[in-house]
């Protein structure tokens, strides 16, 4: 057997390839949860008498991720949290999620807000993909319409709510992808906006704080695999992110042959990122004239887009 690196006790059940170290379950779990805690205090992503809300899709991360604060976070009794849900409106996939994200609430003791895209914006997701269908072809998928939308959702949601900050459960795989792919989309800029912690550029905006950016995704699996923690597993129907799965598999090969590699290309581009934003133009944000949201533009791009529906 295999004796765990820092117990020296334990039979290990993980061997981390990037630190060489064997673990066992109890050191494991210990270690995901000391990175979240040293990730929020190297960031201040979270402060001792902050109001936060969880935003909990159901899935992995965002599940295993509201377990290691509601434990993290009992140390600190004047932390007031909540979890957050946005119903996007996906038969057969996010009713599934719902279901297990209240669960783990439930479970958990945290209270849990739900929206919906229906309530917020007047259709599901269904319904808008069914009309791009019929209208053919604009160039967007149901994952651009999703993903604004969800945005412009959660930031209604936790400001609603009245909280101080929004957390989202970005692991270090999804941290690294995002960079490489404002790198190969030709947007390099993008990199010093999407950091661990957004900088508030807007009152009506909540402040979003990831601390899971340095966890990779497998060890995020292996966390609610040995804590028994439930979320939902299939993937949504309509996940089509070509050149994010080109560059997932490019970066777990490297991970695979040059272990260690997720935190090398976090870490460069935590370094760029400075010089880029003292190069990055300050962005100016207007309520948009539709729906008062802040936006660049004179209309906020989920207004656009639904306009472009004429489901508006
Ligand atoms: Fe939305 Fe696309 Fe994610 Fe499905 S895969 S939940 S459509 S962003
Ligand atoms: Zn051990
Ligand atoms: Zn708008």
């Amino acid at each position: 057997m295999t004796v765990c690196t820092l117990c020296g006790r334990n039979e290990a059940v993980f061997g981390r390839s990037y630190s060489g170290e064997n673990l066992c379950r109890r050191c494991f779990c210990k270690t995901i949860e000391d990175r979240v805690r040293k990730t929020i205090s190297k960031y201040e992503m979270l402060g001792r008498k902050d109001n936060f809300m969880v935003a909990v899709s159901g899935g992995k991360d965002s599940v295993t991720l509201l377990h290691i604060l509601a434990k993290i976070e009992k140390s600190f009794p004047d932390v007031v949290f909540c979890a957050g849900t946005v119903d996007e409106g996906i038969r057969d996939y996010r009713d599934e999620a719902l279901r297990l994200a209240a669960r783990n609430c439930r479970k958990l003791g945290v209270d849990h807000v739900v929206t919906s895209f229906k309530e917020l914006f007047g259709y599901e997701l269904d319904e808008i993909v069914e009309l791009i269908r019929r209208r053919g072809e604009n160039g967007l998928t149901p994952c651009s319409y999703c993903g604004v939308l969800r945005r412009k959702a959660l930031n209604i949601m936790a400001r609603d709510a009245g909280v101080d900050k929004l957390v989202t459960a970005h692991n270090l795989d999804d941290e690294t992808q995002t960079m490489l792919l404002n790198v190969v989309h030709g947007d390099p800029m993008r990199i010093a906006r999407s950091k661990p912690v957004l900088n508030v550029i807007h009152p009506k905006l909540v402040q979003r704080v990831k601390p899971l950016c340095m966890v990779p995704e497998k060890e995020v699996v292996l966390y609610a695999y040995l804590k028994g923690i439930e979320f939902q597993c299939i993937d949504c129907p309509y996940a089509q992110t070509a050149l994010r799965n080109d560059i997932r598999d490019m970066l777990n090969r490297m991970e695979h042959k040059h272990a260690g590699t997720l935190f090398t290309v976090f870490r460069s581009m935590e370094k760029i990122r400075p010089a880029l934003e003292a190069f990055a133009e300050e962005v100016k944000l207007h309520d948009c004239k539709l729906c008062g949201e802040p936006t660049v533009g004179d209309v906020c791009r989920a207004c656009e887009m639904l306009q472009e529906l004429k489901v508006l």
